[in-house]
């Protein structure tokens, strides 16, 4: 059962917290106005390619999207997705290409969301997070799902529109679940996926199925992963994560079991850490904590109190 919200859950994350971008759908449809935005002197247009975009390191040492006004990128690109405006009027848009364009100067390099995702503000993250997860939806979702005909990119991006059926898909976002497990002794559960890295541990995590309710999730998920019954499953914040479409929805949960029994499967080994021992565990190297981008760090975060030790991006 859902008990609270914890808004402090999504401090610290890029990709938790308000971007102050009006995504502006009501003009998606409308192409006098997206053709009015796109030739405006302040819109900004980054190119996404293949889940990358071009960052740079600022001179005051922040890292920020590559951007650049409209007229300098092409005019008639069919797969220019409006992203939405900022409190200044600012309008955003991405041009998904099939290659990043020529680093703009030596600093520029290109950089997944993985990695940008830690570096960027909330507003650029959030832009990107947007146009990455279109691009992957666009990408695998070419052919209409009723009758297989080619579909058609509308809506600036945000429709496919099949010309046989009429059929309008609309992207998807696939919910997960990704949940911070104590038990009566306050210690945390932390499980090892297969293809992890040794040492790696994080939060479990796992899709919500058809027809089930996330709070459901999350207790089918601990008992198939880790063998734990839990009780209370408490919503703390929910993350993007578009690889290649999921939305990740970050709980607590109260185990009313201890005995763990790991599937073999997605997780190799889980175990019950304390925070002396996790943090025993990182000082020595035995542990290594999650990425720092990922929702799953936030939520040990949480428990333990203090900022985990540097994650290696993954
Ligand atoms: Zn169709």
């Amino acid at each position: 059962m859902i008990t609270s919200t914890d808004p402090s859950g999504a401090a610290g994350i890029p990709l938790t917290v308000p971007a102050g971008i009006d995504r502006a759908a009501h003009h998606r449809m409308d192409e006098a106005w997206l053709a009015a935005a796109w030739s405006h002197p302040t819109t900004r247009v980054f190119v996404v390619s293949g889940g990358q975009a071009l960052i740079d390191d600022t001179a005051d040492g922040r890292t920020e999207l590559v951007m650049t006004p409209a007229f300098e990128a092409p005019v008639t690109e069919k797969h220019r997705y409006f992203l939405g405006t900022d409190e200044e009027g600012v309008r955003y848009f991405a041009l998904q290409k099939d290659a990043l364009p020529g680093r703009i100067d030596q600093s520029a390099r290109p950089a997944g969301l993985r990695e940008a995702g830690a570096l960027l503000s909330a507003r650029d993250a959030a832009l990107m997070a947007h146009a990455v997860a279109l691009e992957n939806w666009q990408r695998l979702h070419r052919f209409c799902s009723r009758c297989g005909e080619r579909t058609l990119i509308a809506a600036a991006g945000h429709v496919r529109r099949c010309p046989a059926c009429g059929a309008e898909h609309y992207p998807r976002t696939d919910p997960a679940v990704i949940m911070l497990v104590t038990d009566d002794r306050d210690r945390a559960l932390l499980g090892r996926q297969l293809h992890w890295p040794a040492g790696r541990f994080s939060t479990l995590a796992g899709f919500v199925e058809p027809g089930e309710s996330i709070e459901q999730a999350v207790v089918r998920e601990v008992a198939e992963e880790a063998g734990v019954t839990v009780g209370e499953v408490r919503y703390v914040a929910s993350q993007p994560w578009p690889f290649p479409a999921s939305l990740m929805l970050g709980f607590t949960a109260r185990a009313t079991s201890a005995r763990i029994e790991v599937d073999g499967e997605e997780l190799h080994e889980a175990r019950w850490f304390s925070r002396e021992e996790l943090a025993v565990a990182f000082a020595s190297g035995e542990v290594l904590p999650p990425s720092g981008i990922s929702i799953a760090a936030r939520l040990i975060e949480l428990w333990y109190g203090k900022p985990l030790p540097a994650g290696v991006p993954r």
